[in-house]
């Protein structure tokens, strides 16, 4: 998608592009290709593509869930920044933690966030599993696009969140039905499902809203070889 056709798609989904935003966007852009070079950041490097599969692609969260009102955000698997950073330029507001296990990933963020002037990021180079133990009942929202399978993801997000805050996790195929045990053993259900499909290139999206009703038992998350071994 060309920039007009950007600016248009994401005023659908109900969000303004200003010039201080598009600014913030080209910017990341060039830092994003430059260090692409020298890391492995992305597959995706075409500018066209990168606007569709990754900045508008994290700002259809804005279809489950309005962040305009949201303090603080943890962004889960965020690899080279997404969904976290595009949201944190969108809704500056944001407390935003951004979680990855790739300290190369870990280092960009923070090029990313001094060359874009964003205030309130704290970057952890951290398995979620590990930072989950430490960080409980800290986040209003959890963000996780393209991490793991639906239950795993669960086992590392819910304990992240205060309780009636929401997990948003952002996947491709519909794969909600593999969380029915995880969700009760995690106290919590989901609230809201949305299917799309991604404008121009057609592939399935699923937005997968989950909402936590209680505390999280102490055993959860468990270590990665257990996780992996036995999932919920
Ligand atoms: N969310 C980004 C990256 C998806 S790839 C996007 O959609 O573009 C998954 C990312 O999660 C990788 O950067 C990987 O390093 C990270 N990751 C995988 N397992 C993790 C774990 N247990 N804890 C933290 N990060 C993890």
């Amino acid at each position: 998608m060309n920039i007009d056709e950007f600016k248009l798609e994401v005023n659908k989904l109900g969000i303004n592009v200003t010039s201080l935003e598009f600014d913030k966007l080209e910017k990341y852009y060039d830092l994003l290709v430059e260090w692409n070079e020298k890391i492995n950041l992305t597959a995706i490097t075409l500018k066209k593509d990168v606007y569709l599969k990754h900045f508008y692609d994290s700002l259809t969260i804005n279809k489950i869930i309005d962040l305009s009102e949201i303090d603080t955000l943890c962004d889960l698997g965020t690899g080279a920044g997404f969904p976290g950073i595009v949201l944190k330029i969108f809704f500056p507001q944001l407390k935003l933690t951004l979680v990855d296990a790739l300290n190369k990933r870990i280092k960009f963020l923070e090029i990313v966030v001094n060359e874009l002037s964003l205030d309130n990021v704290a970057l952890v180079h951290a398995r979620a599993e590990e930072y989950g133990k430490e960080n409980r009942e800290c986040f209003d929202v959890v963000t996780a696009r393209a991490l793991s399978s639906f239950p795993i993801l669960l086992e590392y997000g819910i304990p992240l969140l205060k309780i009636n805050g929401h997990l948003i996790a952002m996947r491709g195929l519909n794969d909600s039905d593999e969380g029915i045990n995880a969700l009760n053993v995690l106290n919590s259900k989901i609230n809201k499902i949305i299917e799309f499909k991604l404008p121009y290139e057609n592939s399935q999206r699923t937005l997968i809203d989950v909402v936590k009703l209680d505390k999280t038992s102490m055993k959860y998350p468990r270590k990665f070889v257990e996780i992996k071994k036995n999932n919920l």
